[in-house]
């Protein structure tokens, strides 16, 4: 007889490994994954120290899990010599309620950029990373430093773009460092204006940004974000001159996601970080690109 056993398997022990590797050990707080970007690279660096040890151990030593009553003596019959490792289970059990508040930790994690403050001079790279931007065709406008002690974001030598290249606008306003400034203007001439055009026969107009700098405090995870520096840009939607408009997010038309595809592939390298839909719930309706140097040169891309 069949037995109706109703597929138990359904269990949830393969969900929490991916979840973790996805939104890092417990992200029920979706406002906090902003700022996550960066906590969660430098948390997967160490962290984990889970079960190897444990199932190395389980084959032999198997008396101590039991329950044995202290005093009695042979009450055998049931498992005279399981060599099963099926008994094994305490030692890798589920105990992986990651610790309760890892906010602790890492909340304070200093970012030297804190303390910049904009010297009587404005220092040569400044200079020279605003005749590249005036190369570029980039319009833009200095702005008053900006910073917070409390809070711990800083922009120094900010720039309010006023366009992004000859024909290129950006909107809303859009406050940045130079370096990050000229990464976007690069990035829209060189990448994203040939993507449009590739894909879709017509010149990119104008970006729509949806963060450049933010100056906001933590939301309980880790490091500031690059937000906070000017050292990053959120793009929510393209619009090219046929009137056309691109919108980033989960679900875009087959055309648009083609080239949305092709514009995110392409800025993980000239741009270090790079977020958008599927990375978390927070990206889910804009790329996010920032310049923040990664371990070994690398990228974060998602
Ligand atoms: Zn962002």
């Amino acid at each position: 007889m069949p037995e109706p056993r109703p597929a138990d398997a359904p269990k949830a022990d393969a969900a929490p490994a991916e979840e973790q590797k996805t939104e890092g050990p417990k992200a029920p707080d979706a406002s906090n994954q902003l700022n996550e970007e960066k906590s969660r690279h430098a948390k997967q660096a160490h962290p984990e120290p889970s079960a190897p040890e444990p199932s190395s151990r389980t084959p032999s030593t198997k008396t101590e899990s039991e329950p044995e009553p202290p005093a009695e003596v042979p009450i055998p019959t049931q498992r005279p010599d399981t060599t099963e490792p099926e008994v094994g289970p305490p030692a890798m059990a589920p105990q992986p309620p990651p610790k309760p508040a890892d906010a602790g930790d890492e909340k304070m994690l200093p970012d030297p950029r804190s303390a910049d403050r904009p010297g009587e001079k404005m220092p040569a790279e400044e200079v020279a990373c605003r005749e590249r931007l005036k190369a570029l065709g980039v319009e833009f406008e200095e702005h008053n430093a900006e910073s917070n002690p409390e809070i711990g974001c800083s922009i120094p030598y900010p720039l309010v773009l006023k366009s992004l290249g000859k024909s290129i606008a950006i909107a809303p306003g859009t406050e940045l460092n130079c370096p990050m400034a000229e990464a976007a203007a690069r990035f829209a001439a060189e990448i994203i204006q040939p993507a449009a055009k590739a894909e879709f026969g017509a010149d990119l107009k104008s970006i729509g940004q949806a963060s450049a700098f933010v100056c906001r405090p933590r939301h309980g995870t880790g490091k500031l974000s690059e937000h906070a520096f000017g050292n990053a840009l959120d793009i929510a939607s393209f619009t090219l001159s046929d009137g056309r408009k691109v919108e980033v997010g989960p679900t875009p038309p087959e055309k648009d996601a083609k080239f949305l595809n092709a514009v995110r592939k392409a800025a993980c390298g000239p741009f270090k970080t790079v977020l958008g839909p599927g990375a978390d719930a927070d990206h889910a309706l804009h790329f996010h690109l920032d310049l923040e140097p990664r371990r070994h040169g690398g990228t974060f891309c998602q």
